[in-house]
């Protein structure tokens, strides 16, 4: 059941519409095919009576030719002399017979089972006298009885209570009275004709069949239509029947025969007795037949109009169906195109008329969705414009679209008001700006500095004032690349900025830039890279013109320079004369006497040759490393060797302090052992002369990586941190001790050269509360580097 209600709801609306108008008439057909078969039977019936009652008259007509023939063969039979009646009657029954064969199809074969097939024998029979007359009378009579069977009654109409049932039953009965009394008057016509003494034995024959004529007369008085009773009534009373049936009916009470009529003339009352029965039945049959033909006649009529009427309901049931369906689907389709519209944002639809039905309701609800949208369009354009004041009425709580838009009406006023806030705060925060702006640009204008910003692509986007003074550029020639016109042309190709710009780091350098005078002059040049929300904009940057820096750095490096040369010439100059002091003091110490007093002297004269002897040899080192002149002689050698020897030497000259060696690597070296020598000894006198209060120095080596890494630690005054990393360089000496100690500041600068060339390096860690030591390492393979 649920399948069939769901497939139902399946259907589309006009297999829906078109089952509504098909189940109605299908069941309209159904009557009307019952009603058209009902009718059809009744016509049938109608139709089957009709030739019923034309089968009637044919029998009659049979039956009454047959008493002729029977009547003429008797007399044959029994007189024997006048042929002609009976053969001129022949051709009389054979039409009667014929005319019943085709009144009636269904009587086609009627002489095989009527004894209709006996007749041509008993007529040859007759003829040749080879019959009795009672064989004559029985046969005819028989055959004849038989006959009457064949007269078979209409039936009566169902529904037709009335006359033509009436007629039908006085028909029957009437046509019964006339067989039987046809019957009764031919026997009675023998006895009179032939011999009365048979009169007693027929009458006995014959009072049954006369009782039977007399219960049909009764019946036809109670059955038949009121103008048949009368018209029987008349016959009986009126015409010939009204003498034979007195007659007969004194003959049955007294069953004798009088003489009150002779053969013929009984032959001639009783003949038209009969007439008049037959007459009377003629007439009411053709008043049954029509009586038929009009009833079929109007049911046919019945019929047809009924089809008519079928054919019309049919026509109109499909015409209104389909002008229903028609119609609500023009509706429907409007309804579509109208929701279809409303779905993409239309507004002002068209629905035209609709009728006050459900698809009308819908239309109306359509056309107030429209509206409705539309209200709600003219409101939002409405505020869209800046209107607050339009009134918004939502329908209800369930109304989002109304709902909503009130909301929104609400936010947007708010946000434009607060936009209007924005703006003006906007606007005064632009006039800070721009103040701020114009202040910067006078601030940028009136620095001595030159000032200069980039874009991300390294165009130049401003420059101040001062620039434009100094180079007599407009602000427009300043742009782009343009102002690289005010570059030397021999700094232009410097790749210092482009890199520093495409690595987005701090950049310096230095190029030289004309004035309006045509002037070159070096400027320094400085410019960091800006971010702006971490994205990258560009350079900023200043120009300082640094010519007299540049000029006073020249004259140093001039200064520099003559001084290396005088400290060359005179260390070259001093070392000759010193070498022969040296060679005197030496021999002088060798040849004076210990016990001399001079001789202390002597002692303290060499001392001091030697210390002058170093310093002039770091001198000249100095000036050697300085025109890359020193020479290095590479040799194997063994380091712990090395430092035996260095160790037990400096033990010897120095005495205040004792060496300590921690661990001696065991590796061959391949160097300019005397100047590594020279680095060591450097180190270790350091580390006394700095560390005056203590008496131990500690000496370490070990292998490292590929590396000899030697350390000379001492517990003396420390460097302070900003000095550790100049103390390699020329002349320096840290203040701290410079004050205390002698010395030039060279060892440290040699002892770096010297380590360096030999592809090592050489390095400090020292507390500036005291203590320090200082590492150098070489390569264990040689590495020396040559000029
Ligand atoms: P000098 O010792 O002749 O000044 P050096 O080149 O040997 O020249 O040393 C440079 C400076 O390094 C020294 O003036 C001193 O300030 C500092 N220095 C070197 N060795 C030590 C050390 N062991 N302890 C403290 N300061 C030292």
């Amino acid at each position: 059941m649920t399948r069939i209600v769901e497939l139902f709801r399946k259907l589309s609306l006009q297999t829906k519409l078109v089952l509504i108008g098909l189940v109605p008439t299908m069941f309209f057909l159904y009557v009307s095919l019952q009603y058209f078969h009902a009718e059809k039977q009744k016509l049938s019936l109608l139709h089957n009576n009709i030739r019923l009652i034309n089968r009637a008259d044919a029998v009659n007509k049979l039956i009454e030719q047959l008493g002729v023939e029977r009547r003429f063969g008797y007399e044959f039979a029994l007189k024997k002399d006048e042929l002609s009646d009976f053969k001129e009657q022949f051709k009389n029954t054979d039409s009667a017979i014929e005319n019943l064969e085709k009144t009636d199809p269904e009587l086609k074969d009627l002489r095989t089972y009527t004894m209709l097939d006996g007749l041509e024998r008993t007529r040859q029979a007759v003829q040749k006298k080879a019959m009795p007359p009672d064989g004559v009378m029985g046969y005819y009579t028989t055959t004849m009885f038989r006959i009457s069977y064949l007269d078979a009654t209409p039936e009566l109409l169902l529904d037709n209570s009335g006359e033509v049932n009436q007629q039908i039953n006085g028909l029957k009965t009437l046509s019964e009275m006339n067989i039987y009394l046809g019957i009764i008057n031919a026997n009675i016509y023998n006895v009179l004709y032939a011999n009365r003494k048979y009169a007693v034995g027929t009458l006995y024959g014959l009072v049954g069949l006369y009782q039977v004529y007399n219960t049909f007369e009764r019946e036809f008085m109670l059955k038949a239509s009121p103008g048949a009773k009368r018209s029987l009534k008349y016959i009986n009373e009126k015409t010939a029947l009204k003498p034979v049936i007195t007659y007969l009916d004194t003959a049955f009470k007294r069953m004798n025969i009088d003489s009150t009529y002779n053969d013929v003339q009984w032959w001639k009352l009783s003949g038209s007795a009969n007439d008049q029965l037959k007459s009377l039945q003629a007439r009411l049959s053709a008043r049954v037949s029509n009586t038929l033909i009009s009833l079929e006649a109007s049911e046919n009529n019945k019929v047809q109009i009924l089809l008519i009427l079928l054919v019309v309901s049919l026509f109109l049931i499909a015409v209104v169906l389909s002008l229903t369906i028609r119609d609500i689907r023009i509706k429907l389709t409007g309804l579509r195109i109208a929701a279809e519209k409303i779905a993409v944002g239309e507004t002002g639809l068209k629905l035209g008329d609709y009728t006050d039905d459900v698809i009308g309701k819908l239309a109306a609800s359509v056309a107030k969705i429209d509206e409705n949208n539309k209200t709600l369009a003219v409101a939002a354009t409405a505020i869209g414009g800046g209107n607050f004041d339009i009134r918004i009425k939502p329908r209800g709580n369930t109304d989002l679209l109304g709902n909503a838009l009130l909301q929104m009406k609400d936010e947007l006023q708010h946000f434009t008001t607060q936009k209007l806030e924005y703006a003006a705060e906007l606007e005064r925060l632009l006039t800070v700006i721009r103040e701020s702006e114009t202040h910067f640009r006078k601030i940028a204008d009136k620095i001595p500095l030159m000032i200069w910003q980039t874009d991300d692509q390294a165009n130049a986007i401003y420059v101040n004032r001062k620039w434009l003074d100094y180079t007599g550029f407009s602000f427009e020639q300043s742009m782009g690349l343009k102002w690289l016109d005010a570059m030397h042309p021999d700094d232009r190709g410097s790749r210092a900025f482009p890199e520093a710009f495409a690595q987005r780091v701090s950049y310096r350098s230095r190029a030289r830039f004309r004035n309006t005078e045509g002037e070159y002059r070096w400027m320094d040049i400085q410019g960091n890279p800006i971010f702006g929300n971490q994205v990258f904009e560009g350079f900023i940057g200043s120009l300082t013109d640094i010519t007299h820096q540049m000029e006073a750095e020249q004259a140093m490096m001039d200064l520099m320079y003559k001084k290396d040369e005088f400290l060359s010439i005179a260390s070259h100059e001093l070392r000759t004369p010193l070498t022969s002091i040296k060679a005197y003091t030496q021999l002088l110490e060798k040849t004076a006497n210990r016990e001399d007093k001079s001789y202390q002297f002597v002692g303290k004269m060499l001392n001091h040759v030697s210390r002058l002897e170093r310093l002039i040899n770091d001198l000249l080192d100095v000036s050697r490393i300085n025109s890359g002149r020193i020479d290095y002689n590479p040799e194997s050698f063994q380091f712990a060797e090395l430092l035996k020897n260095s160790v037990e030497a400096f033990s010897d000259i120095t005495g205040s302090h004792e060496v300590v060696v921690e661990n001696v690597a065991d590796v061959t070296l391949k160097a300019d052992r005397s100047r590594i020598e020279q680095v060591f000894n450097n180190l270790l006198s350091n580390a006394a002369k700095y560390s005056p209060d203590a008496d131990k120095i500690w000496v370490d080596s070990r292998i490292e990586a590929d590396f000899l890494v030697v350390s000379v630690k001492d517990v003396g005054v420390g460097i302070p941190k900003k000095d550790q990393r100049q103390l390699f360089e020329r002349f320096y000496r840290s203040e701290k001790t410079s004050h205390r100690f002698q010395g030039l500041g060279l060892g440290l600068f040699i002892s770096a050269e010297i380590i360096r060339r030999h592809g090592g390096d050489i390095w400090v860690q020292s507390n500036p509360d005291g203590g320090s030591v200082f590492y150098f390492k070489l390569p264990l393979t040689s590495n020396l580097i040559t000029p």
